[in-house]
């Protein structure tokens, strides 16, 4: 393990760290690390994001980009995602058009999951599969699909859209897969596959097939369902208690073959998790119930890839953000900045989502990149006296409202916008991803 950095450091060690714990996890779900050695290479940040990327993977090493490095630091679901690129991506390759982002990306970002899961736990795996936490995950992979971004996972096109649905609903695919096959069985096909295509190519239908004859079981069904079909489930969880507690999935369109988890929390203070199957629009079982019910959670850990109704209502009224969005993940500043100055003449009234917080604070991120910060200043301070305000980006608002008063000299504002980020960050039910920066913030400018 070698980690070559530009400069010192405080958090070189838990880069190595980090980095051979997540080597430890991923072995025992890919197979043996393909390479006798493993590197973290810093680069400088301007020709990498004159390039445009943020980070690579290579045959037995990693490139990170210094900005986003001082950023992320040893950040779990990034290491494991770079190195997961080097048993899927790096040592086997695709083969054909068919599998094209599933064969590399997706499960490369299935094996963040299983690092982030090993690593920082099973709370820490929830998050990162809602995708509030700020990675790919349900909640973006939704958004793709009502934006109309969607295609069949086993046949995805060569774009920007198809790569973040890799990174949304194809790992969680798998991730389900897995679940569904047995996770021994799932963990034995991708190890044989990674022996016997290392340093080599496999095409998507093998790779499917190589997975079938682990799985002791008809994969037909599955295969149809998450890799052909383009849409998502989408279920409601309804319940009554009379005698018996009565549970109600109901999926509208044409129903998936699901089995989802139930959380029932009593008044004691205790809950139990029962699984439920579904396969048509309406599906009730009646679970024994002793004592009074507070609430039920229908998959309250995204183990399932679906969206609950509210879910998608929210995913649809903000589809101009969402294609704006994509456009400057992919390096359009100037497409995405004109998709969200269209999309505030669309915001619908009332404004549940917080579509028009989300287009503000990236009309100022975008106007801060670019050298104005008097136009972002206006877009930050319009986006917070917003009632709406999507509690997993309060934090970025914040944080950036802070950066920009500093940069000016106003420190009264920057220090107060600093607390903010700490209330938003506390508060989201995330893990803090500010809190760190607002600290060292507040200590440079005076004390907490
Ligand atoms: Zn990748």
């Amino acid at each position: 393990m070698r980690v070559l950095l530009l400069e010192k450091r405080p958090f070189a060690d838990d880069l190595a760290d980090v980095a051979v714990r997540t080597i430890g996890v991923l072995e025992r779900e890919f197979g043996p690390y393909p390479y006798s050695d493993f590197a973290i290479v810093e680069v400088p940040t301007e020709p990498a994001a004159q390039s445009g990327f943020i980070g690579a993977a290579y045959a037995g090493y990693m490139l990170v980009r210094s900005d986003f490095l001082a950023s992320t630091k040893a950040d779990v679901g990034h290491f494991g995602h770079e190195i997961g690129h080097q048993w899927w991506g790096v040592s086997v390759q695709r083969s054909g058009d068919a599998g094209d982002y599933m064969l590399d990306e997706a499960l490369a970002q299935y094996g963040a999951l299983r690092a982030v899961e090993e690593i920082s736990g099973a709370e820490a795996a929830g998050s990162f599969r809602s995708g509030k936490a700020g990675l790919g995950g349900e909640e973006n992979g939704l958004r793709l699909i009502a934006a109309g971004f969607t295609y069949p996972l086993g046949r995805l096109p060569h774009e920007a859209a198809a790569y973040a649905l890799s990174d949304a609903k194809g790992y969680l695919t798998y991730d389900l897969l897995s679940r569904t096959m047995g996770a021994d069985r799932f963990r034995s096909a991708l190890a044989e596959i990674t022996r016997e295509y290392r340093n080599s190519e496999v095409g998507w239908e093998e790779f499917l097939r190589r997975l079938q004859v682990h799985a002791q079981q008809d994969l037909g069904w599955f295969y149809n369902q998450w890799f052909g079909r383009k849409d998502a489930p989408i279920v409601e969880l309804r319940w009554q208690r009379d005698t018996a507690l009565r549970v109600t999935l109901l999926q509208r369109g044409d129903p998936y073959r699901l089995a989802l988890p139930v959380v029932v929390e009593y008044a004691d203070g205790s809950s139990q998790v029962h699984w439920l199957d579904t396969s048509s629009d309406s599906t009730t079982v009646a679970l024994p119930a002793d004592q009074p019910v507070v609430r039920l959670l229908l998959d309250p850990r995204n183990l399932v890839f679906h969206a609950t109704v509210e879910e998608w209502n929210r995913a649809r009224s903000l589809v101009p953000f969402t294609r704006g969005r994509l456009l400057w993940d992919h390096g359009d500043a100037a497409g995405a900045e004109a998709a969200f100055l269209g999309g505030l003449d669309s915001v619908p009234v009332p404004d549940v989502a917080g579509l028009e917080f989300l287009l503000r604070l990236h009309i100022g991120w975008i106007a801060e990149e670019a050298g104005q910060p008097d136009k972002a200043r206006r877009q930050y301070q319009k986006a917070a006296q917003l009632a709406a305000r999507p509690p997993e980006m309060l934090a970025r608002l914040y944080w950036n409202f802070s950066k920009l008063a500093r940069q000016r000299g106003d420190l009264a504002t920057a220090r107060w916008a600093a607390t903010q980020v700490l209330a938003a960050d506390a508060a989201n039910g995330l893990p803090p991803r500010f809190t760190e920066r607002a600290r060292q913030a507040l200590d440079e400018t005076g004390g907490r």
